[in-house]
């Protein structure tokens, strides 16, 4: 587990691929934007778990419900000299007071309420923050990395 510098745009599309199927059974669309072709720094299948652990959260979210569109929407933005990726989804948002970041905080029946806390700790452990927002439509998980050198 080795830190090396990678293309973020690879990665975001090989998460696609290992989560399509479940996509598909909840007739989520997953989509890509096109964002700055930048290399970033960090342990690569750290990265990748958390990419999954979004996009997965995501289509669970609007798996839940009805109601359209059924979209997952990842996009890319150079902030203050770092990657920022945000997993936009239009579920039904976060539930008030939830501490989502905690472990063992879940409202699904047979959650474990891992994978963000997880998350957290593997975005941190790579020199990134990570958070969440409701938005109008849905919530957004929006976290940092280092640019490669
Ligand atoms: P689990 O998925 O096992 O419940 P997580 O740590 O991945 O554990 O998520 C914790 C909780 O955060 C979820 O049970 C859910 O209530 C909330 N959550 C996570 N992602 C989303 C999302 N995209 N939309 C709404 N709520 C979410
Ligand atoms: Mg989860």
């Amino acid at each position: 587990n080795k830190a090396t510098a990678f293309g973020i745009r690879e990665l975001l599309e090989q998460a696609r691929r290992l989560v399509l199927s479940e996509a598909r059974q909840h007739s989520v669309d997953i989509l890509i934007q096109k964002g700055p072709e930048v290399r970033v720094a960090g342990v690569r299948v750290q990265i990748a778990q958390v990419v999954v652990n979004l996009m997965r959260n995501a289509i669970e979210a609007i798996g839940d419900q009805g109601g359209s569109p059924r979209r997952v929407v990842v996009s890319t933005a150079l902030v203050d000299g770092e990657l920022q990726i945000d997993v936009e989804d239009t579920g039904p948002g976060i539930a008030e007071g939830l501490e989502v970041f905690t472990q063992f905080e879940t409202t699904k029946p047979g959650g474990m309420g891992l994978g963000l806390s997880i998350s957290r700790s593997l975005v941190e452990a790579n020199g990134g923050r990570i958070w969440c927002t409701s938005t109008s439509t849905g919530a957004k998980f929006s976290f940092t990395l280092p640019l490669a050198a």
